[in-house]
């Protein structure tokens, strides 16, 4: 149940324990020292989430039955379904890769609507009749699964990935938009829109039994020593013999707990950051997509496609594969290992670690997008097959750019931002005394 009374949160990002009092519907309480979102308020969250959550699963079903789109070369007519496309790569010997779309834009988004729904729909019923939360292994199981899923969904990627395809070959031949890519759009909409209105705050407390937090004060940190912070449901839990030596379990959704290691972050961050970098290599000199036109066929790199697109005149494709191909990952590995850099000073002020910490948020909201131009590919791969004509193939380039965006994303996953501040030289947060006085909140006037 939603507690009146004020609680304890911890930042994810910088470690500091805040107490919060009771927070209305449609606020947010922002850390008083990074100011990252601690609890987000959704109004009505749950018939949200149902709403958005039954439309978007319908209109993913009807997106898979009609044309997504189709292309006329020559008075010859090519359609394709959405499937089409996601299994392209199945044809060309890419089962990983084939296997990849397919998780990302149709399997994963499935479960995580169905898993949505029914968890809002068991804490909705345990606040109607006013039950207590009860301690059912299989919700928690459910939490987690919903929840680890979430970041790995790309169907808001694959739409603009969808409209860069479309733009790329309108100047080259007639193309044509089918049903089930309005569908789409706004099952891509919906599904963005549901993950907003999750208010896991509202979620945990209704699904959940309360957990005792120990000891643990306001003010206090990662570098106190005396407490460990779920990732997924941000649930403090008091550090016990159980936790303190090897990984515990969350009280409350029982995810794994990990006890605040920076040493290994940074190895792990580091060595995923250099896997990336070795692939980043193949990902760039071998061909994106081979393209045959009239019986000859040549290969492209990534490079290559944007320097073609720029002399037809497609500025703006040629910048969108630019940015999302060529500059989003370099920038995300150099900030990254800025990042790690950085970490050998000692004594910095909080608000030089501030800007290392926006520059963390920039680079874990920018890492999806560079998938852009892996579903250009299997988009035109699916649409572009006229034979001797017309066509397009994927190139080996493909597979090695997709690891070069999983692994920065895996590596920017095991980042713990909180290491940044482990050795600022003003720990006090922007000269406040005590944690309430600096709190933050979106609506100023009500708290
Ligand atoms: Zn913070
Ligand atoms: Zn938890």
């Amino acid at each position: 149940m939603i507690s009146h009374s004020p609680f304890l949160a911890a930042c994810q990002e910088c470690g500091k324990v805040s107490r919060v009092p009771h927070l209305p519907e449609d606020q947010t309480a922002f850390c008083p020292r990074c100011g990252n979102s601690l609890v987000v308020r959704i109004k009505g969250c749950h018939t949200k989430v149902f709403a958005y959550g039954l439309a978007a699963l319908i209109l993913q079903v009807v997106s898979c039955f009609f044309p997504f789109m189709a292309i006329d070369v020559e008075g010859i007519t090519q359609q394709v379904a959405l499937i089409d496309v996601l299994i392209v790569f199945f044809y060309f010997h890419k089962a990983a890769l084939a296997s990849l779309l397919l998780l990302t834009i149709i399997f994963l988004p499935a479960f995580y609507l169905v898993g949505l729904i029914t968890l809002f729909a068991m804490a909705w019923y345990s606040a109607t009749v006013q039950k207590h939360p009860g301690d059912s292994a299989w919700a928690k199981r459910l939490f987690r699964f919903v929840f680890c899923i979430e970041p790995w969904l790309l169907v808001d990627i694959f739409f603009i990935g969808a409209l860069v395809s479309i733009i790329k070959m309108a100047s080259l031949s007639d193309i044509s938009i089918g049903n089930a890519f309005w569908t789409y759009f706004f099952f891509a909409l919906l599904v963005v829109k549901c993950s907003r209105m999750a208010d896991r705050h509202w979620l945990c407390a209704y699904l959940f039994a309360p957990v005792s937090i120990g000891d643990v004060q306001p003010g206090d940190s990662h570098l106190t020593g005396n407490h460990l912070v779920c990732r997924l449901c941000n649930q403090i839990n008091p550090v016990t013999d159980s936790n303190v030596d090897a990984p515990g379990h969350c009280q409350r959704c029982h995810f794994r707990l990990y006890p605040y290691n920076p040493g290994q972050s940074i190895r792990l961050t580091a060595a995923l950051l250099m896997t990336s970098l070795i692939f980043y290599f193949p990902a760039n000199l071998y061909p994106m997509m081979y393209t045959t036109s009239f019986g000859d066929s040549s290969g492209s790199t990534i490079m290559e496609g944007v320097i073609f697109l720029w002399n037809e005149g497609s500025y703006p494709v040629a910048l969108v594969i630019l940015a999302a191909s060529i500059i989003l990952p370099l920038s995300k590995m150099l900030i990254l290992t800025h990042l790690l850099w950085s970490l050998r000073r000692q004594g910095e002020a909080s608000q030089v670690v501030l800007e290392r910490l926006h520059l963390y948020r920039f680079i874990e909201v920018i890492g999806r997008w560079s998938m852009i131009d892996v579903f250009v590919v299997a988009i035109l791969s699916a649409l572009v097959q006229f034979g001797e004509l017309m066509g397009v193939t994927p190139g080996r380039a493909v597979f090695y750019f997709a690891l070069v965006v999983i692994f920065t994303l895996l590596s920017t996953g095991f980042f713990d931002p909180r290491i940044l501040w482990q050795n600022i030289s003003d720990p006090d947060c922007h000269g406040h005394k005590t944690p309430k006085d600096c709190l933050r909140f979106d609506n100023k006037e009500a708290l």
